[in-house]
């Protein structure tokens, strides 16, 4: 039981107290800690005992602080736990070689879910996992649900072993723990009647069961397995099946519970719900609610009247295309602003991933070079690794740079980002 520390940021209390980098944690206030999330429960007193070890040697460190100040140490991460399943639709599975590292780590991890919001099966949890996580109260988490009828979620999750999903819904939500949950839609497997099914049983675990996303199974041109993926039929079906449900739910409870992915909205061709809908966009990290979030914010938005002669380049997928096109057009009319919308097509994937955020820097690059007389390319984060800037496949900004001989400039995905990096563009030029 024992914690490396990482980092002791400077000029903080650990600092001060002479904490260093690659000392050990063993115990905060007498209790034993295994990991992050054992140093955030037991870090909420004002005064802390640390019990600490150097080369072999043990120390006792006092901290007294005031209003919880953050004391100033980074952990090394923890390893993080593999997932036992073998989804039919897993998009690990369906990823070729030469991609970021990372992106081949298939975690089922209920620490990550708290922390990062990953999503997680239930499928490897020990007793003493489901001890802790009532005692420290791990909430809210994140849980991939599929079907509430065992077989078929069985066969989904490509393991036999799966245990009852409905009755570990069922102990989670009797420690009060918030979940969470999405459906990955698969036609012909957990749509339809099944569906239905599904949200009919879900629903008696509200209000700790507080979202439902309805996703659609994403398919590359490298899967292998015989799924097939969401067509407009099967959108529009999806669509309609959880329209009744929210209506009816929102009645009894003031809140929908249900929320439709994006993707599927673009697949029918049919409006988006309005903003309101959304509520807080509970699943925004998962793709629901995205485009009328954005649209929301771009409607929103002051433009500067002119800036200086400034010619910039954006990308986009296919997708989001129609729906970027509006507020660049909007941009258009800043005097001295020149700007190229690019689509990008996911070559790498294949047609049916349209998303901006699959795209690799390879494909950017195809669909960039030669298009635009632009001498700077923003670049959206949600095409780069997170605080790193690094694309999908390892290219880096630097490469991009060096290959197309313009400025490339990450920014944040929305409206506010895209104007931030014209306007911080324009003051470079100053
Ligand atoms: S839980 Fe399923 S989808 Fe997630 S990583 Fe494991 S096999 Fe892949």
């Amino acid at each position: 039981v024992a914690l490396v520390i990482n980092r002791v940021r400077e000029g903080s209390i650990a600092e001060e107290k002479g904490i260093k980098k690659g000392d050990i944690l063993h115990s905060m206030n007498r209790y034993p800690v295994n990991d992050v999330i054992d140093y955030l429960y037991y870090s909420k007193d004002d005064v802390l005992t640390l019990r600490i070890s150097r080369g072999g040697k043990a120390q006792t460190v006092v901290i007294k602080r005031e209003g919880h100040k953050d004391i100033g140490i980074e952990f090394k991460p923890f390893r993080v736990r593999r997932c036992r399943n073998r989804c039919i639709f897993c998009f690990v599975d369906q990823l070729p070689k030469g991609m970021r590292r990372s992106l081949y780590i298939k975690d089922d991890d209920y620490r990550m879910s708290f922390l990062y919001g990953n999503y997680i099966t239930l499928t490897n949890l020990t007793s003493s996992d489901k001890r802790r996580i009532a005692e420290q109260r791990l909430s809210p988490l994140y849980i991939s649900i599929h079907s509430t009828d065992n077989t078929i979620r069985r066969k989904m999750l490509g393991n036999p072993k799966a245990g009852d999903i409905i009755e570990a819904l069922r102990e989670l939500t009797s420690y009060r723990i918030r979940i969470h949950g999405q459906i990955v839609v698969c036609p012909g497997i957990n749509d339809g009647d099944i569906l239905r099914k599904s949200l009919r049983e879900l629903q008696r675990f509200y209000p700790y069961l507080q979202s439902v996303a309805l996703v659609p199974v994403g398919l590359t041109r490298h899967r292998k397995a015989g799924i097939r993926g969401v067509n407009r039929e099967d959108a529009l079906k999806v669509i309609e099946i959880a329209k009744d449900f929210r209506r009816k739910f929102k009645k009894r409870h003031g809140d929908p519970l249900v929320h439709v992915a994006d993707e599927f909205y673009i697949k029918a061709d049919i409006p988006f719900p309005s903003y309101k809908e959304y509520g807080d966009f509970p699943q925004i990290e998962n793709g629901v609610g995205l485009v009328t979030s954005f649209l929301n914010s771009a409607k929103r938005i002051r433009l500067p009247r002119r800036v200086k002669e400034t010619r910039i380049a954006v990308f986009t997928g296919v997708s989001f295309k129609p729906y970027l096109e509006h507020f660049v057009d909007r941009l258009r009319t800043i005097e001295g602003l020149s700007i190229d919308l690019i689509e990008v097509n996911n070559e790498f994937f294949g047609p049916s991933v349209t998303v901006t955020g699959l795209l690799t820097g390879k494909d950017i690059f195809k669909s960039v070079a030669g298009k635009t007389g632009a001498d700077c390319l923003l670049v959206p984060d949600v095409t780069l690794k997170q605080d790193e800037n690094v694309f999908l496949d390892n290219v880096t900004i630097k490469d991009m740079e060096e290959s197309l001989g313009m400025k490339v400039i990450p920014i944040e995905s929305t409206p506010e980002g895209l104007l931030r990096g014209i306007t911080d563009e324009y003051k470079r030029k100053d």
